[in-house]
């Protein structure tokens, strides 16, 4: 397994972050199973020896268009962002994250892999989109300074949807972003969802930030995250409501700086 220590130089940097989609990819054969069942790429179906994801999938990821605003990581019209103003025109404050991105558009071949790791129970999918991820903030520089990363923190689900599904996609999604940069993903229960809000898929936008108040979420022990800089992992990013609302906690926890990082941004 790859792994280097925290704090790690350039150098380090690039070789073990250069190609984690490939490391991630080339992982998961199946060794005498794949004679016999050809590995088959989840998203569209065609052959590909990882049995996960193939690269043609990847390399279709679109990035998100620039301008981007530089709090939320949405596109920008001119000087103003879209996305920001309607978030503080309908709660009355502004995202209690200090800085979002995403990796790539929520649509096309992302938008089904993200389908299928949701609600398909495709938990292969986690690794090589976390490795995916990883790639575009450290080789692609869309985080601003992945070294004073301290720990990683995976937004939750309530624990009876995580029980229901078996597991938490963005916590899939953060694992291999912490193996990577090598920095570590603070436990389930670090942060935990104190109110089941409706599911988010369906909802309008303006539902959507109604939904997610930020006492959906609660830090039970602050001295896990109180004073560290975070990463936040998520899947999707749509308006930001859940993703403010979990960085609300965490800096009334006592964190110092929050950064989200979601695999996808769109409606
Ligand atoms: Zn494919
Ligand atoms: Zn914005």
């Amino acid at each position: 397994m790859i792994r280097c220590a925290p704090r790690v130089s350039d150098d380090c940097y690039r070789d073990v972050i250069q190609h984690p989609v490939k490391t991630y990819l080339a992982r998961s054969g199946n060794g005498l199973l794949d004679l016999i069942y050809p590995p088959m790429c989840l998203v569209c179906g065609d052959r590909t020896e990882t049995g996960t994801l193939c690269e043609r999938c990847v390399a279709s990821f679109l990035p998100i268009p620039e301008p981007c605003c530089r709090v939320c990581g949405r596109p920008r019209e001119g000087e103003n962002c879209g996305t920001c103003a309607r978030f503080a025109e309908e709660t009355g404050k502004s995202f209690a994250f200090d800085g979002a991105c995403a990796s790539a558009v929520y649509a096309g071949a992302l938008r089904h892999a993200v389908h299928l790791l949701k609600y398909r129970e495709k938990e292969r999918l986690g690794p090589p989109l976390g490795a995916f991820l990883t790639n575009r903030l450290v080789v692609d520089g869309l985080l601003p300074d992945p070294k004073s990363v301290e720990v990683l923190v995976a937004v939750p689900m309530h624990p009876s949807r995580e029980r229901w599904r078996g597991y938490n996609q963005a916590r899939l999604l953060a694992e291999p972003v912490a193996e990577l940069l090598a920095v570590p993903l603070l436990p389930n229960g670090t942060v935990v969802r104190t109110r089941k809000t409706t599911q988010q898929v369906g909802l309008t936008d303006r539902a959507r930030r109604s939904n997610v108040t930020p006492d959906a979420f609660a830090v039970p022990d602050p001295s896990a995250v109180s004073g560290k800089r975070i990463l936040l992992v998520d899947d999707v990013f749509t308006t930001g409501a859940t993703a403010s609302a979990c960085a609300d906690v965490l800096k009334r926890a006592g964190a110092s700086y929050v950064q989200v990082a979601s695999l996808a941004a769109g409606g």
